[in-house]
C-alpha cells in the first residue's frame, strides 16, 4: 500500500493528541473516524475539532467551506469493530500505559481489516513490545505527534525491530500529506529523538541547582539567553508539566541505565503534586508569585559548557546507537523544541573538545554515570571534528544554507526564509546567509528577479530573532553591530540591480518588515498583519524602518505606524500604498512566482538604470534627474531597446537579454 490508497484512517482516543490527530488527517483530505470508550469522550473530541476548525477559518488560515468539509469528513464511533472496518491507517492516542495500549491492540487486532497499518502515538513506550501482541509487528510503527498537532510541524516516525520500510514509507508519506515534515527514527530507542535531547537537558539543569552549582535563575537565565533557547529549562519542565518529562526519565532510567537516574528535585515536585503552569505551582509560583521571571543577565559560562557537553553526549549516543543522523537529529529539535539552532550543530560550534574536557571533570568529580563521555564523541574530539565533519557539510561547490532555502528557476532567484518553527525570524545567521545568497544571486547570469518568501503558513517574518540575538549578548557595541550588519544586508537587497518582489503570508513584523521595505514590490495575501512592534518593547526599528518606510507610505503614514506600533491588516496596508497588490491565500506561492517571473522577463539595463535614478533622487531630485538623462541616453545603446521597439510594432512579447 502507499499513501494514495490511503482514504480513511481510524484515530483511537479522542484525548489531548486524539482529537488533534483527527483533525490534521481531516484536513489533509481523509475520511476519519475518532473512537472513544464512551459517548461522552468522543463527543468532546470531536466538538474540540469543530472549535479549532472555526477558529482557523476565524483567522482566515482556512475558508469557512473547506473548514465545515473537513468536519464534515470525521465521524464518531464507540464501537471498535464500526470503527476500524474501512480503516486503512490506525493511528492511536490512547493514554500512556503499556497495559491499556496492549489490550486496545489485542482487541484491534480483532477487527482491522488485514491490510491496516498500525501507528502509535506513543512518547515513550517500546514500539516493538507493543507491535509484538499484534500479528502484523512489520506494519506497525510509532507516529509522534507533538503538541498540539495542528500547529507542530514535526512528526517522529518510529522504526520497531521488527517494522518493514514500506510502512515507514507509508507513514512518513502519510506525515508529508498532513503538512507536517517526518523525521525518520531508526530504532525503537527512549525517548526516540526529541525528548531524549530534551529530557536529559532538563534532568541536568535540576541535577546542578540540587549540587548548588548555580541557582535556578543562573540555569534558566543562561539556556534562554546564552545559549538561545525557547525557554529556561525550569520554566520548559512547568510548561510542558514536570510529571510529563519525569516519566520519560523514569522509563530512560530503567531502560538506559544510570545515566538517567531523575534528580531529587524533579520527583519532590512530583510528589508534591507542584507540576509546574497546569497546577499553578511547580518551580516557579503561577499563582501568587509571577510566574517564570527569567534574568537576562545571570547566565554562566560554566553552566552553558555543562548544559552543553550533556547534550552533545546524547546526541553522540543517538548517532552512535544509529537511531538518527546528525542532521535528523538537529531538524527533529528545531521543529519540536523550537531549538533556534540544532543540538549537533550548537555542540559543534562551542567545539567538541572543550565539551568532553568539562564532561571529563565533572566525571573525575561526582564519578556520576550521566558524565562519562560516549566513545564516539570522544573520537570526534580526538580527530579535531564535529558532528558535521570539518565543516564542510556539502559535497559540491554550492554553499549549503540551514535558515534559507534557495532555488534558481525561469529566470528568478528564489529565497525562502526558513525556520518555520521560529516564524521565520530572523537570526544574525539569517542576515549572513542572505547577504551570501544576495551576492550568488548578482553573479548568475541566469538569475534576472528577486523573490522573497517564508517558508510555512503562518509568517513571513515574525521580526528578528530576539532570544537568538540576546544570546550573542546585549550591548550598545553588538546593538549598533547587529543593526548595521542588518541594514548593510538588507540595502544589498535594495540596491540589487535586479527587481525584488516581497510576496507576505502571514506575519510580517519589525524586521521582517523592514526586509521588505527593501524590495521594490511587496505583495500579500489577505490575511498577512503587518507591523513595526520595536516601541511596544522599547526598541528602535533598527534595520532601516526609520528611513525607509517613510519613504514608502510617506512620513506621517510612517510615524503612525512606528508609534502606536499596531498590526495593520493587509487590505490597509495597501490603502497606504505599502502593498502593492493582494492576493488569496490559496495558490498564493505560484501567484508569488508568477509576479516575479514577469520582471525577470524584463529589460535588465533599463531596470537597472531606472532603479539607480530613482534611488539617487532620494539624496537629492537634482542629481536624480542628471542620472535619469544618463541613462536615458544609455539605454539608446542597447540591443533590448532594439528588440522592445520590435515587439511592439509586431504585436509580440519581447525577449530581453540584457545587452
Ligand atoms: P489523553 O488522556 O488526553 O487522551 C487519551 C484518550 O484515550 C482519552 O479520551 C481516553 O478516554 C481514551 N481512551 C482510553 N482508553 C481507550 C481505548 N481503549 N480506546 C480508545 N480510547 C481510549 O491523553 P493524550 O495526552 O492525548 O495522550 C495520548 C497519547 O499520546 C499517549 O500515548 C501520549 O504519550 C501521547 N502523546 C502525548 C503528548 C502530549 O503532549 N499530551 C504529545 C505526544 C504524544
Amino acid at each position: 500500500m502507499n499513501v494514495d490508497d490511503v482514504d480513511s484512517i481510524t484515530v483511537l482516543g479522542a484525548g489531548n493528541m486524539g482529537h488533534g490527530i483527527a483533525e490534521v488527517a481531516a484536513l489533509a483530505g481523509y475520511d476519519v473516524v475518532l473512537r472513544d470508550i464512551e459517548d461522552e469522550f468522543v463527543q468532546q473530541g470531536y466538538d474540540k475539532i469543530e472549535w479549532s476548525l472555526n477558529k482557523l477559518a476565524e483567522k482566515d488560515r482556512l475558508s469557512q467551506e473547506d473548514a465545515d468539509a473537513a468536519l464534515a469528513r470525521v465521524s464518531t464511533a464507540v464501537d471498535l469493530a464500526e470503527a476500524v472496518a474501512d480503516a486503512d491507517v490506525v493511528i492511536e492516542a490512547v493514554p500512556e500505559k503499556m497495559s491499556i495500549k496492549k489490550e486496545v491492540y489485542t482487541e484491534l487486532e480483532e477487527h482491522a481489516p488485514d491490510h491496516t497499518v498500525f501507528a502509535t502515538n506513543t512518547s515513550s513506550l517500546s514500539i516493538t513490545e507493543l507491535s509484538e501482541v499484534t500479528e502484523r509487528p512489520e506494519r506497525f510503527c510509532g507516529m509522534h505527534f507533538f503538541n498540539p498537532p495542528v500547529r507542530m510541524d514535526l512528526v517522529e516516525v518510529i522504526s520497531g525491530a521488527h517494522t518493514d520500510d514500506e510502512t515507514l514509507d507509508l507513514v512518513e508519506d502519510l506525515a508529508e500529506s498532513m503538512g507536517k515534515t517526518p523525521v525518520r527514527v531508526r530504532k525503537d530507542s527512549p525517548g526516540f529523538i526529541v525528548n531524549r535531547i530534551l529530557v536529559p537537558l532538563m534532568n541536568e539543569a535540576a541535577w546542578i541547582v540540587h549540587a548548588g552549582d548555580a541557582t535556578m535563575a543562573e540555569v534558566d537565565s543562561t539556556t534562554k539567553y546564552d545559549m538561545g533557547l525557547p525557554m529556561g529549562s525550569f520554566e520548559l519542565a512547568d510548561y510542558v508539566g514536570i510529571d510529563v518529562g519525569f516519566h520519560v526519565l523514569e522509563y530512560m532510567h530503567e531502560v538506559l541505565g544510570d545515566a538517567y537516574e531523575p534528580c531529587p528535585l524533579l520527583s519532590e515536585k512530583v510528589d508534591a503534586g507542584d507540576l509546574g503552569q497546569k497546577t499553578g505551582q511547580g518551580f516557579y509560583d503561577y499563582e501568587d508569585g509571577e510566574g517564570a521571571e527569567v534574568p537576562h543577565d545571570e547566565g554562566s559560562e560554566g553552566v552553558k559548557n555543562r548544559l552543553l557537553g550533556v547534550m552533545a553526549n546524547e546526541v553522540a549516543g543517538l548517532v552512535e546507537n544509529d537511531v538518527a543522523d546528525p542532521a535528523a537529529i538537529d531538524r527533529a529539535v528545531k521543529l519540536g523544541g523550537r531549538f533556534p539552532d540544532g543540538p549537533a550543530k550548537m555542540a559543534d560550534s562551542a567545539g567538541i573538545a572543550p565539551l568532553v574536557d568539562a564532561l571529563d571533570d565533572l566525571h573525575d568529580e561526582t564519578g556520576e554515570a550521566r558524565y562519562e563521555a560516549v566513545a564516539y564523541l570522544r573520537d570526534l574530539a580526538q580527530s579535531g571534528e564535529g558532528f558535521y565533519g570539518d565543516g564542510d557539510e556539502g559535497s559540491d561547490d554550492a554553499p549549503a544554507f540551514d535558515t534559507i532555502s534557495v532555488d534558481v528557476r525561469e529566470g528568478v532567484g528564489h529565497i525562502t526564509l526558513d525556520r518555520p518553527h521560529r516564524l521565520n525570524t530572523i537570526s544574525t545567521e539569517l542576515i549572513e546567509e542572505l547577504s551570501t545568497a544576495i551576492d550568488l544571486f548578482s553573479d548568475d547570469g541566469d538569475v534576472r528577479a528577486v523573490l522573497l518568501t517564508g517558508a510555512g503558513e503562518r509568517a513571513f517574518s515574525a521580526g528578528a530573532d530576539v532570544t537568538s540575538i540576546a544570546a550573542s549578548g546585549p550591548d550598545a557595541l553588538t546593538g549598533t553591530e547587529l543593526s548595521r550588519t542588518g541594514q548593510q544586508t538588507f540595502g544589498k537587497l535594495e540596491a540589487s540591480d535586479m527587481p525584488v518582489v516581497a510576496a507576505i503570508d502571514g506575519f510580517c513584523l519589525g524586521g521582517g518588515m523592514e526586509l521588505t521595505m527593501c524590495a521594490d514590490l511587496r505583495i500579500a495575501t489577505k490575511r498577512s498583519e503587518f507591523g513595526q512592534p520595536e516601541h511596544n518593547l522599547g526598541l528602535v526599528p533598527g534595520w532601516g524602518g526609520t528611513v525607509r518606510l517613510q519613504r514608502i507610505v510617506g512620513t506621517g503614514r510612517a510615524k503612525e505606524i512606528i508609534f502606536t506600533a499596531d498590526r495593520y491588516d493587509a487590505e490597509t496596508m495597501a490603502d497606504y500604498g505599502f502593498v502593492n497588490e493582494l492576493f488569496e491565500s490559496e495558490n498564493f506561492e505560484t501567484d508569488a512566482f508568477e509576479y516575479a517571473k514577469q520582471f525577470a522577463q524584463g529589460p535588465p539595463v533599463a531596470q537597472r538604470l531606472t532603479k539607480r535614478a530613482m534611488h539617487s533622487a532620494w539624496e537629492d531630485s537634482d542629481a536624480g534627474l542628471e542620472v535619469e538623462s544618463q541613462a536615458f541616453g544609455l539605454v539608446f545603446t542597447t540591443t533590448d531597446l532594439m528588440e522592445g521597439v520590435a515587439a511592439f510594432t509586431s504585436d509580440r512579447d519581447p525577449e530581453f537579454t540584457g545587452e
